[in-house]
Protein backbone atom coordinates (compact mmCIF):
# COMPACT_ATOMS: atom_id res chain seq x y z
CA UNK A 1 0.00 0.00 0.00
CA UNK A 2 2.79 2.12 0.92
CA UNK A 3 4.74 1.95 -3.01
CA UNK A 4 0.96 2.34 -4.20
CA UNK A 5 0.66 5.48 -2.64
CA UNK A 6 3.92 6.78 -3.63
CA UNK A 7 3.29 5.75 -6.86
CA UNK A 8 0.52 7.93 -6.87
CA UNK A 9 2.22 10.90 -5.71
CA UNK A 10 4.96 10.81 -7.51
CA UNK A 11 4.04 9.37 -11.53
CA UNK A 12 2.37 12.62 -12.86
CA UNK A 13 5.58 14.69 -12.43
CA UNK A 14 7.72 11.21 -13.54
CA UNK A 15 5.69 9.45 -15.69
CA UNK A 16 8.19 5.96 -15.24
CA UNK A 17 5.00 3.75 -16.38
CA UNK A 18 2.87 3.18 -19.43
CA UNK A 19 0.82 0.64 -17.58
CA UNK A 20 -0.16 0.14 -14.09
CA UNK A 21 -1.38 -3.18 -13.45
CA UNK A 22 -4.71 -3.23 -11.38
CA UNK A 23 -3.84 -6.17 -9.23
CA UNK A 24 -0.93 -5.57 -7.20
CA UNK A 25 -3.02 -5.35 -4.03
CA UNK A 26 -4.87 -8.56 -4.68
CA UNK A 27 -1.53 -10.44 -6.00
CA UNK A 28 -0.17 -9.08 -2.31
CA UNK A 29 -2.90 -10.11 -0.40
CA UNK A 30 -2.89 -13.73 -1.96
CA UNK A 31 0.56 -13.89 -0.72
CA UNK A 32 -0.43 -13.00 2.60
CA UNK A 33 -2.85 -15.90 2.77
CA UNK A 34 -0.24 -18.32 1.81
CA UNK A 35 1.91 -16.68 4.84
CA UNK A 36 -0.51 -16.89 7.10
CA UNK A 37 -1.32 -20.90 6.09
CA UNK A 38 2.76 -21.59 6.53
CA UNK A 39 2.76 -22.61 2.62
CA UNK A 40 5.91 -21.71 0.61
CA UNK A 41 6.68 -18.20 -0.59
CA UNK A 42 9.27 -17.17 -2.88
CA UNK A 43 12.28 -15.69 -2.66
CA UNK A 44 10.61 -12.48 -3.62
CA UNK A 45 7.19 -12.52 -2.15
CA UNK A 46 5.22 -9.75 -2.15
CA UNK A 47 8.26 -7.55 -4.12
CA UNK A 48 7.03 -4.90 -6.40
CA UNK A 49 8.84 -5.34 -9.64
CA UNK A 50 8.65 -2.79 -12.34
CA UNK A 51 9.03 -4.39 -16.06
CA UNK A 52 10.25 -2.38 -19.11
CA UNK A 53 7.43 -2.65 -22.07
CA UNK A 54 9.63 -4.52 -24.19
CA UNK A 55 9.38 -7.63 -22.20
CA UNK A 56 6.27 -9.13 -23.02
CA UNK A 57 3.66 -9.85 -19.89
CA UNK A 58 0.61 -11.60 -20.09
CA UNK A 59 -2.55 -9.99 -19.46
CA UNK A 60 -1.03 -6.51 -20.05
CA UNK A 61 0.27 -4.29 -22.82
CA UNK A 62 3.56 -4.90 -23.96
CA UNK A 63 4.31 -1.85 -26.54
CA UNK A 64 7.83 -1.60 -26.58
CA UNK A 65 6.92 2.33 -26.60
CA UNK A 66 5.75 2.20 -30.31
CA UNK A 67 2.73 3.08 -31.93
CA UNK A 68 3.63 0.24 -34.12
CA UNK A 69 2.37 -2.41 -30.93
CA UNK A 70 0.24 0.05 -29.00
CA UNK A 71 -2.59 -1.73 -27.44
CA UNK A 72 -1.08 -5.22 -28.07
CA UNK A 73 -1.42 -7.95 -25.29
CA UNK A 74 1.13 -10.54 -25.37
CA UNK A 75 -0.40 -14.32 -24.95
CA UNK A 76 2.69 -15.15 -22.84
CA UNK A 77 4.56 -14.08 -19.98
CA UNK A 78 9.02 -13.33 -21.06
CA UNK A 79 10.81 -16.37 -19.41
CA UNK A 80 12.46 -13.70 -16.89
CA UNK A 81 8.70 -12.28 -16.19
CA UNK A 82 7.57 -15.99 -15.68
CA UNK A 83 10.52 -16.29 -12.88
CA UNK A 84 10.21 -13.68 -11.60
CA UNK A 85 6.25 -14.34 -10.65
CA UNK A 86 6.53 -18.18 -9.47
CA UNK A 87 9.04 -16.33 -6.77
CA UNK A 88 6.73 -14.27 -5.66
CA UNK A 89 7.58 -11.11 -7.33
CA UNK A 90 4.64 -8.77 -8.20
CA UNK A 91 4.31 -6.76 -11.42
CA UNK A 92 3.60 -3.22 -10.61
CA UNK A 93 3.90 -2.31 -14.56
CA UNK A 94 5.22 -1.93 -17.57
CA UNK A 95 8.06 1.00 -17.30
CA UNK A 96 8.31 3.67 -20.33
CA UNK A 97 11.83 3.69 -22.85
CA UNK A 98 12.86 4.84 -26.15
CA UNK A 99 10.81 2.88 -29.11
CA UNK A 100 12.46 -0.30 -29.13
CA UNK A 101 14.85 0.46 -26.93
CA UNK A 102 16.58 3.26 -29.23
CA UNK A 103 17.62 5.16 -27.58
CA UNK A 104 19.35 7.12 -24.03
CA UNK A 105 16.79 9.72 -22.36
CA UNK A 106 13.28 7.94 -23.03
CA UNK A 107 12.31 10.77 -25.54
CA UNK A 108 11.82 8.32 -27.95
CA UNK A 109 9.34 6.87 -26.57
CA UNK A 110 5.96 7.10 -28.95
CA UNK A 111 4.18 7.92 -25.68
CA UNK A 112 5.83 9.81 -22.95
CA UNK A 113 8.85 11.28 -21.78
CA UNK A 114 10.11 10.32 -18.25
CA UNK A 115 12.04 12.62 -15.98
CA UNK A 116 14.74 12.06 -13.41
CA UNK A 117 13.52 12.04 -10.24
CA UNK A 118 17.33 14.11 -9.13
CA UNK A 119 15.95 17.20 -11.55
CA UNK A 120 12.60 16.71 -13.26
CA UNK A 121 13.24 19.32 -15.98
CA UNK A 122 16.28 16.14 -16.74
CA UNK A 123 16.20 12.63 -18.56
CA UNK A 124 16.39 9.70 -16.73
CA UNK A 125 19.07 8.61 -19.58
CA UNK A 126 17.64 5.69 -21.51
CA UNK A 127 16.41 3.34 -22.55
CA UNK A 128 15.53 1.84 -19.51
CA UNK A 129 14.91 5.25 -18.08
CA UNK A 130 11.48 4.46 -16.67
CA UNK A 131 12.98 0.90 -14.90
CA UNK A 132 15.82 3.51 -13.85
CA UNK A 133 13.29 5.81 -12.54
CA UNK A 134 10.70 4.09 -11.19
CA UNK A 135 14.01 2.19 -8.47
CA UNK A 136 15.25 5.85 -8.24
CA UNK A 137 11.72 7.19 -6.98
CA UNK A 138 11.18 4.59 -4.64
CA UNK A 139 7.59 3.59 -6.92
CA UNK A 140 8.51 -0.16 -7.20
CA UNK A 141 11.70 -2.17 -5.20
CA UNK A 142 13.69 -3.66 -8.53
CA UNK A 143 13.04 -3.42 -11.87
CA UNK A 144 13.87 -5.46 -15.38
CA UNK A 145 15.07 -3.41 -18.44
CA UNK A 146 17.36 -4.22 -21.74
CA UNK A 147 20.95 -3.42 -22.59
CA UNK A 148 21.78 -3.75 -26.05
CA UNK A 149 24.79 -0.98 -25.90
CA UNK A 150 24.24 1.06 -22.62
CA UNK A 151 20.36 1.14 -21.34
CA UNK A 152 20.91 -0.76 -18.37
CA UNK A 153 23.80 1.30 -17.34
CA UNK A 154 23.92 4.65 -18.60
CA UNK A 155 20.10 4.86 -16.78
CA UNK A 156 21.48 3.78 -13.75
CA UNK A 157 24.31 5.99 -13.40
CA UNK A 158 21.88 8.88 -14.34
CA UNK A 159 19.25 8.04 -11.69
CA UNK A 160 21.65 6.82 -8.97
CA UNK A 161 20.70 3.54 -8.45
CA UNK A 162 22.33 0.12 -9.25
CA UNK A 163 21.79 -1.31 -12.64
CA UNK A 164 23.94 -4.79 -13.61
CA UNK A 165 24.14 -6.24 -17.14
CA UNK A 166 24.90 -9.58 -17.24
CA UNK A 167 27.02 -11.56 -19.35
CA UNK A 168 25.12 -12.38 -22.73
CA UNK A 169 23.39 -15.63 -22.71
CA UNK A 170 22.81 -15.49 -18.53
CA UNK A 171 19.53 -14.60 -19.02
CA UNK A 172 16.63 -15.62 -21.45
CA UNK A 173 15.82 -13.35 -24.21
CA UNK A 174 12.25 -15.26 -24.60
CA UNK A 175 9.90 -12.85 -24.44
CA UNK A 176 12.31 -9.44 -24.89
CA UNK A 177 11.13 -7.62 -27.88
CA UNK A 178 14.31 -7.89 -30.07
CA UNK A 179 16.08 -5.03 -30.99
CA UNK A 180 19.63 -6.18 -31.72
CA UNK A 181 19.61 -9.61 -30.94
CA UNK A 182 23.82 -10.44 -30.30
CA UNK A 183 23.58 -7.99 -27.84
CA UNK A 184 20.32 -7.62 -26.11
CA UNK A 185 20.32 -8.68 -22.91
CA UNK A 186 17.57 -8.41 -20.30
CA UNK A 187 18.94 -6.48 -16.94
CA UNK A 188 18.08 -5.99 -13.30
CA UNK A 189 18.00 -2.71 -11.13
CA UNK A 190 17.41 -2.15 -7.59
CA UNK A 191 18.53 0.31 -4.93
CA UNK A 192 21.27 -1.79 -3.37
CA UNK A 193 23.82 -4.42 -5.23
CA UNK A 194 22.16 -6.81 -3.08
CA UNK A 195 18.46 -6.26 -4.59
CA UNK A 196 20.30 -6.17 -7.80
CA UNK A 197 21.63 -9.37 -7.07
CA UNK A 198 18.26 -11.64 -5.44
CA UNK A 199 16.65 -10.12 -9.39
CA UNK A 200 19.64 -11.88 -10.84
CA UNK A 201 19.06 -14.58 -8.89
CA UNK A 202 15.69 -14.72 -10.39
CA UNK A 203 15.65 -14.69 -13.97
CA UNK A 204 18.98 -16.54 -14.54
CA UNK A 205 19.90 -19.82 -15.94
CA UNK A 206 19.16 -21.84 -19.13
CA UNK A 207 16.02 -22.02 -21.27
CA UNK A 208 15.31 -23.96 -23.95
CA UNK A 209 13.06 -21.20 -25.41
CA UNK A 210 15.94 -19.76 -26.10
CA UNK A 211 18.71 -20.82 -27.63
CA UNK A 212 21.58 -18.49 -26.98
CA UNK A 213 20.84 -18.79 -23.36
CA UNK A 214 23.88 -20.23 -21.63
CA UNK A 215 23.94 -23.72 -19.28
CA UNK A 216 26.40 -22.16 -17.53
CA UNK A 217 25.65 -23.15 -13.94
CA UNK A 218 24.00 -20.24 -11.81
CA UNK A 219 25.60 -19.67 -8.36
CA UNK A 220 23.50 -17.77 -5.64
CA UNK A 221 24.98 -14.46 -6.72
CA UNK A 222 24.63 -13.00 -3.00
CA UNK A 223 26.06 -16.01 -1.22
CA UNK A 224 29.35 -14.07 -0.70
CA UNK A 225 28.05 -11.09 0.73
CA UNK A 226 28.69 -10.19 4.32
CA UNK A 227 27.17 -7.77 6.83
CA UNK A 228 29.10 -4.38 7.01
CA UNK A 229 30.11 -4.57 10.61
CA UNK A 230 32.11 -8.24 9.58
CA UNK A 231 34.71 -6.69 7.41
CA UNK A 232 38.10 -7.02 8.11
CA UNK A 233 39.97 -3.21 7.42
CA UNK A 234 40.96 -4.40 4.06
CA UNK A 235 37.95 -7.01 2.87
CA UNK A 236 39.25 -6.46 -0.92
CA UNK A 237 42.64 -7.16 -0.73
CA UNK A 238 44.58 -8.30 -3.68
CA UNK A 239 41.73 -7.63 -6.22
CA UNK A 240 43.49 -6.05 -9.28
CA UNK A 241 41.57 -3.65 -10.67
CA UNK A 242 42.42 -2.27 -14.10
CA UNK A 243 41.70 1.62 -15.13
CA UNK A 244 40.47 1.88 -18.28
CA UNK A 245 42.92 4.98 -20.16
CA UNK A 246 40.79 5.33 -22.91
CA UNK A 247 37.29 6.40 -20.62
CA UNK A 248 39.59 9.29 -18.57
CA UNK A 249 40.46 11.19 -21.80
CA UNK A 250 38.82 14.55 -23.49
CA UNK A 251 35.23 14.58 -23.11
CA UNK A 252 34.72 13.26 -19.88
CA UNK A 253 33.29 15.92 -17.76
CA UNK A 254 35.42 17.46 -15.11
CA UNK A 255 32.51 16.58 -12.06
CA UNK A 256 32.09 12.81 -13.34
CA UNK A 257 36.26 12.39 -13.34
CA UNK A 258 36.65 13.47 -10.03
CA UNK A 259 33.75 10.97 -8.60
CA UNK A 260 35.67 8.22 -10.71
CA UNK A 261 38.91 8.91 -9.04
CA UNK A 262 36.95 9.48 -5.69
CA UNK A 263 36.01 5.99 -6.38
CA UNK A 264 39.43 4.85 -7.02
CA UNK A 265 41.02 6.02 -3.92
CA UNK A 266 38.13 3.93 -2.20
CA UNK A 267 38.98 1.09 -4.14
CA UNK A 268 42.73 1.47 -2.72
CA UNK A 269 41.28 1.73 0.85
CA UNK A 270 39.45 -1.53 0.62
CA UNK A 271 42.58 -3.19 -0.42
CA UNK A 272 42.42 -3.20 -4.31
CA UNK A 273 45.51 -3.31 -6.15
CA UNK A 274 45.27 -0.73 -9.27
CA UNK A 275 46.58 -0.02 -12.35
CA UNK A 276 45.73 1.56 -15.32
CA UNK A 277 45.32 -0.80 -19.02
CA UNK A 278 44.36 0.80 -22.04
CA UNK A 279 42.15 -0.61 -24.79
CA UNK A 280 43.28 0.36 -28.38
CA UNK A 281 40.25 -0.10 -29.85
CA UNK A 282 38.07 1.47 -27.33
CA UNK A 283 37.01 4.20 -29.72
CA UNK A 284 36.35 2.42 -31.97
CA UNK A 285 33.13 0.46 -30.22
CA UNK A 286 31.11 3.35 -30.85
CA UNK A 287 31.16 3.81 -35.06
CA UNK A 288 30.96 -0.41 -34.45
CA UNK A 289 28.23 -0.65 -32.43
CA UNK A 290 25.73 1.69 -34.37
CA UNK A 291 26.65 0.15 -37.60
CA UNK A 292 25.82 -3.49 -36.02
CA UNK A 293 22.81 -2.47 -33.61
CA UNK A 294 21.38 -0.64 -36.86
CA UNK A 295 21.89 -3.86 -39.48
CA UNK A 296 20.63 -6.34 -37.07
CA UNK A 297 17.78 -3.96 -35.70
CA UNK A 298 16.52 -3.40 -39.82
CA UNK A 299 15.78 -7.24 -39.64
CA UNK A 300 14.24 -7.78 -36.83
CA UNK A 301 12.00 -5.18 -37.38
CA UNK A 302 10.76 -6.63 -40.30
CA UNK A 303 7.99 -8.26 -38.75
CA UNK A 304 6.54 -5.57 -37.38
CA UNK A 305 4.22 -5.44 -40.87
CA UNK A 306 0.76 -4.64 -39.69
CA UNK A 307 -0.24 -8.11 -39.99
CA UNK A 308 1.30 -10.09 -37.32
CA UNK A 309 1.13 -7.71 -34.70
CA UNK A 310 -0.15 -4.23 -33.55
CA UNK A 311 -1.30 -1.72 -35.78
CA UNK A 312 -3.13 -2.19 -38.92
CA UNK A 313 -4.21 0.83 -41.32
CA UNK A 314 -6.78 0.31 -43.93
CA UNK A 315 -5.54 -0.23 -47.59
CA UNK A 316 -6.86 -1.76 -50.56
CA UNK A 317 -3.79 -3.62 -51.52
CA UNK A 318 -1.19 -5.16 -49.69
CA UNK A 319 1.94 -3.52 -50.45
CA UNK A 320 0.48 -0.07 -49.15
CA UNK A 321 -0.77 -2.18 -45.85
CA UNK A 322 2.66 -2.71 -44.74
CA UNK A 323 4.21 0.41 -45.93
CA UNK A 324 1.57 2.50 -44.05
CA UNK A 325 1.25 0.58 -41.32
CA UNK A 326 5.20 0.72 -41.17
CA UNK A 327 4.97 4.33 -42.19
CA UNK A 328 2.34 5.37 -39.48
CA UNK A 329 3.58 2.82 -36.68
CA UNK A 330 7.27 3.78 -36.41
CA UNK A 331 8.75 6.99 -35.27
CA UNK A 332 11.70 8.93 -36.73
CA UNK A 333 15.09 7.38 -34.36
CA UNK A 334 13.43 3.70 -35.25
CA UNK A 335 13.28 4.72 -38.96
CA UNK A 336 16.49 6.39 -38.86
CA UNK A 337 18.28 3.11 -37.68
CA UNK A 338 16.44 1.09 -40.16
CA UNK A 339 17.51 3.05 -42.80
CA UNK A 340 21.28 2.68 -41.62
CA UNK A 341 21.06 -1.10 -40.71
CA UNK A 342 19.72 -1.94 -44.52
CA UNK A 343 22.56 0.55 -46.15
CA UNK A 344 25.21 -0.95 -44.33
CA UNK A 345 23.55 -4.67 -45.21
CA UNK A 346 23.25 -3.55 -49.03
CA UNK A 347 25.18 -5.88 -51.82
CA UNK A 348 27.74 -2.65 -52.49
CA UNK A 349 28.60 -1.70 -49.30
CA UNK A 350 28.54 -4.54 -46.96
CA UNK A 351 32.37 -5.31 -46.77
CA UNK A 352 32.84 -1.49 -46.17
CA UNK A 353 30.42 -1.47 -43.20
CA UNK A 354 29.30 -4.55 -41.56
CA UNK A 355 31.97 -7.23 -41.98
CA UNK A 356 34.25 -3.79 -41.22
CA UNK A 357 32.19 -3.68 -38.09
CA UNK A 358 32.41 -7.61 -37.34
CA UNK A 359 36.46 -7.00 -37.74
CA UNK A 360 36.37 -4.17 -34.79
CA UNK A 361 33.84 -6.50 -32.32
CA UNK A 362 36.65 -8.79 -32.58
CA UNK A 363 39.66 -7.00 -31.82
CA UNK A 364 37.34 -5.49 -28.71
CA UNK A 365 36.82 -8.95 -27.28
CA UNK A 366 40.22 -9.58 -27.39
CA UNK A 367 41.66 -6.97 -25.98
CA UNK A 368 38.91 -7.23 -22.98
CA UNK A 369 40.43 -10.87 -22.72
CA UNK A 370 43.75 -9.50 -22.37
CA UNK A 371 42.58 -7.06 -19.78
CA UNK A 372 40.73 -9.35 -17.66
CA UNK A 373 43.70 -11.87 -18.06
CA UNK A 374 45.77 -9.47 -16.21
CA UNK A 375 42.67 -7.65 -13.99
CA UNK A 376 40.19 -9.08 -11.53
CA UNK A 377 37.93 -5.89 -12.99
CA UNK A 378 38.08 -3.09 -14.74
CA UNK A 379 36.40 0.28 -14.35
CA UNK A 380 35.52 3.01 -15.99
CA UNK A 381 32.66 6.09 -15.45
CA UNK A 382 29.50 4.75 -16.45
CA UNK A 383 29.12 8.18 -19.15
CA UNK A 384 30.13 10.72 -20.00
CA UNK A 385 28.11 12.96 -17.87
CA UNK A 386 25.73 13.37 -15.63
CA UNK A 387 22.03 13.76 -16.41
CA UNK A 388 21.11 16.60 -19.01
CA UNK A 389 17.94 18.69 -19.71
CA UNK A 390 15.28 17.48 -21.78
CA UNK A 391 15.12 18.47 -25.13
CA UNK A 392 19.42 19.07 -24.94
CA UNK A 393 20.52 16.81 -27.33
CA UNK A 394 17.28 15.47 -28.65
CA UNK A 395 17.80 17.27 -32.22
CA UNK A 396 21.73 15.80 -32.05
CA UNK A 397 21.65 12.20 -32.44
CA UNK A 398 25.90 12.24 -32.89
CA UNK A 399 25.87 13.97 -29.66
CA UNK A 400 23.39 11.41 -27.93
CA UNK A 401 25.11 8.38 -29.34
CA UNK A 402 28.68 9.63 -28.46
CA UNK A 403 26.93 9.30 -24.80
CA UNK A 404 26.95 5.52 -24.71
CA UNK A 405 31.08 5.40 -25.51
CA UNK A 406 31.67 4.25 -22.33
CA UNK A 407 28.51 1.15 -22.61
CA UNK A 408 29.14 -0.44 -25.77
CA UNK A 409 31.92 -1.64 -25.90
CA UNK A 410 31.11 -4.06 -23.14
CA UNK A 411 27.78 -5.52 -25.25
CA UNK A 412 30.31 -5.96 -28.24
CA UNK A 413 32.71 -7.70 -26.13
CA UNK A 414 29.41 -9.84 -24.24
CA UNK A 415 30.65 -9.11 -20.66
CA UNK A 416 28.61 -8.64 -17.39
CA UNK A 417 28.87 -4.94 -16.04
CA UNK A 418 27.73 -3.60 -13.10
CA UNK A 419 26.84 0.35 -12.45
CA UNK A 420 26.37 2.41 -8.81
CA UNK A 421 26.23 5.51 -7.98
CA UNK A 422 29.75 6.84 -6.68
CA UNK A 423 29.13 10.66 -6.01
CA UNK A 424 27.78 13.59 -7.55
CA UNK A 425 28.33 16.86 -9.97
CA UNK A 426 26.74 19.93 -9.13
CA UNK A 427 22.95 20.63 -10.62
CA UNK A 428 19.59 19.69 -10.05
CA UNK A 429 18.13 20.76 -6.10
CA UNK A 430 20.16 18.40 -4.60
CA UNK A 431 23.06 17.02 -6.89
CA UNK A 432 23.15 15.12 -10.03
CA UNK A 433 24.27 11.11 -9.15
CA UNK A 434 27.19 9.71 -11.16
CA UNK A 435 27.58 6.29 -11.43
CA UNK A 436 30.98 3.77 -11.60
CA UNK A 437 30.96 1.03 -14.06
CA UNK A 438 32.73 -2.10 -12.94
CA UNK A 439 33.26 -4.52 -16.03
CA UNK A 440 34.02 -8.52 -15.33
CA UNK A 441 34.72 -11.52 -17.16
CA UNK A 442 32.14 -13.68 -18.96
CA UNK A 443 29.85 -15.04 -16.23
CA UNK A 444 31.95 -13.94 -13.31
CA UNK A 445 28.99 -11.11 -12.44
CA UNK A 446 29.49 -13.09 -8.69
CA UNK A 447 32.91 -11.28 -8.24
CA UNK A 448 30.96 -7.79 -9.51
CA UNK A 449 28.22 -8.16 -6.54
CA UNK A 450 30.84 -9.13 -3.95
CA UNK A 451 33.23 -6.14 -5.04
CA UNK A 452 29.90 -3.56 -5.49
CA UNK A 453 28.50 -4.74 -2.08
CA UNK A 454 31.93 -3.87 -0.41
CA UNK A 455 32.22 -0.95 -2.21
CA UNK A 456 28.72 0.25 -1.51
N1 LIG B 1 21.58 4.19 -26.59
C1 LIG B 1 21.93 3.00 -27.29
C2 LIG B 1 21.12 2.90 -28.55
O1 LIG B 1 20.34 3.75 -28.80
C3 LIG B 1 21.76 1.79 -26.42
C4 LIG B 1 20.37 1.35 -26.31
C5 LIG B 1 20.15 0.06 -25.57
O2 LIG B 1 21.03 -0.45 -24.86
N2 LIG B 1 18.98 -0.52 -25.78
O3 LIG B 1 21.23 2.00 -29.31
Amino acid sequence: ESYLTRLKLTEPQLNSFLHLSNNVLKEAQAIDEKIRRNEDVGPLAGVLVGVKDNICTVGMPSTAGSKVLENYCPPFDATAVKRVKELGGIVVGKTNLDEFGMGSTTEASAFQVTANPWDVSRVPGGSSGGSAAAVSARQCVVSLGSDTGGSVRQPASFCGVVGLKPTYGRVSRFGLMAYASSLDVIGCFGSSVADAGILLNAVSGHDRLDATSSKQEVPDFTSQFVSATLLESKPLKGLRVGIIRETLDNGVDTGVKSAILGAVSHLEELGCTLSEVSLPSFSLGLPAYYILASSESSSNLSRYDGVRYGNQVVADELNALYEDSRAKGFGSEVKMRILMGTYALSAGYYDAYYKRAQQVRTLIQKSFKAALDENDILISPAAPSAAYKIGEKKNDPLAMYAGDIMTVNVNLAGLPALVLPCGFVEGGPAGLPVGLQMIGAAFDEEKLLKVGHIFE
